[in-house]
């Protein structure tokens, strides 16, 4: 499966976050964090990237994002792949620290690691019903998100009846994630976690060459992309990834994404292993 289908939906919009706000952030005041009433505990990542604010005009709970000069707020629940997700593609004022922490979240949750730590616990037929049961789930969980991303089709086909009308077919006692829940958490996941390991392996070369494209998706959005090239088989992987429609690029705004991936794939090691820029 090629790597690119799931990096490039790593960084999105990064560009265009302050416009988009969900709701008018003057309309809102910061309260203290109400205490969870159901006994659940809080996610401390979650609540160390949001605030909880209500609304002025209507007394309604939301909660924004927590990093200073950003503008972004959501209602209802605080939802890890919709926060996880704003932090990685969209908000302007995180820093490199916290993206790591968040990537890291990401991974953690990504379908590829729930279903490693299944097959690490036991062989299938030392599993209970129950264990079985979950990983053969994440198993065919884990074939829906590759099929949608090795082949570009919309993630909605899996909330349509016929969707479930075959799943069930094949086997009634397993589901399939929504839609919704492979675009916010799976699919960002799954892009995490490849190109950690992409990252982590190009960290140990030399003589790389790194490239920036830029290009229009059929849905007229522009695009930019940034590969890294491996000197012997000329293998070339997509690290970074970013819509930017109706945002201009001027010279000195390309350099510094080239440099954000240059100084990725340097800062282990603080040595160049590059030998080739191309744009
Ligand atoms: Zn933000």
């Amino acid at each position: 499966m090629c790597t690119s289908h799931y990096i490039i939906t790593l960084s999105k919009s990064r560009d265009t976050c302050l416009p988009q706000v969900n709701y008018d952030p003057n309309d809102l005041a910061d309260v203290d964090n109400p205490e969870s009433n159901n006994g659940r505990p809080r996610t401390a990542l979650l609540h160390d990237l949001t605030i909880s604010c209500k609304t002025i005009s209507t007394n309604k709970a939301r909660y924004r994002c927590g990093m200073t000069g950003c503008l972004q707020s959501w209602s209802g629940k605080r939802q890890a792949g919709r926060i996880y997700k704003h932090i990685l593609d969209e908000c302007k004022c995180v820093d490199d620290a916290i993206r790591k922490q968040v990537g890291d979240a990401f991974i953690d949750r990504s379908l590829h690691t729930q279903l490693e730590a299944t097959e690490e616990d036991s062989s299938l037929e030392k599993m209970s019903k129950a264990e079985a049961k979950k990983a053969r789930a994440l198993k065919i969980n884990q074939a829906v998100l590759n099929l949608i991303c090795g082949t570009g089709i919309p993630p909605t086909i899996v909330d349509t009846d016929e969707w479930k009308n075959v799943m069930s077919t094949i086997d009634n006692s397993v589901v399939t994630y929504g839609s919704t829940s492979f675009v916010d958490t799976y699919i960002p996941g799954e892009a995490a976690q490849i190109t950690e390991e992409k990252i982590r392996m190009l960290s140990k070369l030399k003589n790389l060459t790194i490239s920036y494209d830029g290009g229009t998706t059929k849905a007229v959005e522009s695009i930019y992309t940034i590969h890294v090239t491996t000197p012997r088989r000329r293998q070339a992987y997509l690290i970074e990834g970013n819509e930017a429609s109706g945002v201009s690029h001027s010279g000195p705004q390309i350099a510094e994404e080239l440099f954000k991936v240059l100084y990725i794939l340097c800062c282990e090691t603080s040595v160049s292993r590059y030998v080739g820029i191309k744009y």
